[in-house]
């Protein structure tokens, strides 16, 4: 059985790429009605109460999460009783931006430039303006971040908040978001999907597209920044770096060491999805093909739900739904659509944007 930390929607997927495999779930996530616990056990606990977490280890065979910030401390715990994959020492490199991008910057991978050293104009000066104040901890979907345009601009956020907790990087006037899902399993196998372009908007990620327009060059590069970090951590599972593309160069922005939503299209769209993926390099079992399928779109559903109806008449389109209840800005479903040429995807894709604000 796989323990997962964590029962959101990527949990969810998880457990439904992972029955046709005979694996069977328990979740432990403190939400009692989160999108994965109508499909498995679900534990409804906090991530710091030992007991729960002990009596949760029980008999699982592997346990795994489905986001960054699970408790370090939870994990290193819970390795007493049963292997955990990735591994705790993923969560820390990933948690902290600082030290996230001072990792990458060890393994030679280009990111932003970034400073942590705020109290003093000597560190901020290192970064010129527009610049992008981001907290260093649990920040996502683009929470805790401003751009500031002047020093008057830094003077005035940083008097709101904790200079220990921010860490201050270049604004990337980027060309394009691209994203590479890899994953290793624990003999050593690695494997990588085609870089995926994604669009963001306030922050959170839109729409997702693999079309075949990544040059080969750019497509190696990514790969050997995932194996870098892959082989340094010993690591186990599906790890995705997001990337700023800028000038034909790729600049880090964010490693997860998890399955990621920029991922979504390869359920329908290559031949092993990172669900799977990451359940076979966990439960110690040979990798499948990345290989896609098609010209791939995944839009995601943000904030409500558009008529189904007229989603579901569209020829080829994959809906996939949360059980989540609608709110702004939150992710409630996505739609996927592979084609076979880029021609009709982007036809397709037009009548969707009729129906979806993208
Ligand atoms: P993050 O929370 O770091 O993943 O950022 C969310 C989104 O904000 C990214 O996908 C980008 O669209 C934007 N963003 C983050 N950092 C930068 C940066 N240094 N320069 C320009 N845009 C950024």
């Amino acid at each position: 059985m796989v323990g997962v930390l964590g029962a959101g929607q990527l949990g969810r997927m998880l457990a439904l790429a992972g029955y046709p495999l005979g694996l069977r779930f328990r979740f432990l996530d403190p939400a009692a009605d989160s999108p994965a616990s109508l499909l498995a056990d679900h534990l409804a606990s906090d991530y710091s109460d030992r007991v729960a977490l002990e009596r949760f280890a029980r008999g699982l065979d592997v346990i795994t999460y489905e986001f960054e910030n699970v408790p370090v401390e939870t994990a290193r715990y819970l390795e007493q009783f049963t292997p955990v994959y990735p591994q705790p020492i993923a969560l820390e490199k990933a948690q902290d931006r600082f030290v996230e991008k001072s990792f990458l910057c060890e393994l030679g991978i280009p990111t932003p430039r970034f400073t942590a050293d705020l109290k003093n104009n000597h560190g901020r000066e290192q970064i010129g303006f527009p610049a992008v104040l981001k907290t260093r901890r649990m920040g996502y979907d683009g929470k805790g971040q401003s751009v500031v345009r002047s020093e008057s601009e830094l003077s005035d956020e940083l008097k709101k908040k904790n200079t220990n907790e921010l860490i201050l990087e270049d604004f990337v006037a980027f060309d394009r978001e691209l994203s590479m899902i890899s994953v290793r399993n624990k003999a050593g196998e690695t494997k990588f999907y085609p870089l995926v372009e994604n669009r963001h908007r306030e922050g959170i990620l839109r729409l997702s597209l693999v079309t075949g327009s990544i040059s080969a060059q750019l497509q190696k590069k990514a790969e050997e920044y995932c194996a870098a970090v892959m082989s340094t951590l010993s690591y186990v599972g599906v790890l995705v770096i997001e990337f700023f593309e800028k000038d034909g160069r790729l600049l880090a922005n964010e490693i997860a060491p998890r399955v990621h939503n920029s991922g979504h299209w390869t359920i329908e769209g290559a031949v092993t999805s990172q669900f799977e993926n990451h359940l076979r390099a966990v439960s110690d079992l040979p990798l499948g093909s990345t290989d896609r399928l098609g010209a791939c779109a995944m839009f995601n559903l943000v904030g409500s739900l558009p008529d189904l109806k007229t989603i579901l008449k569209i020829d080829g389109a994959h809906l996939h739904l949360y059980d989540k209840s609608p709110r702004p800005n939150r992710k409630i479903g996505h739609v996927t659509l592979v084609e076979k040429d880029e021609e009709t995807l982007q036809r397709r894709l037009g009548l969707l944007k009729e129906i979806v604000d993208v």
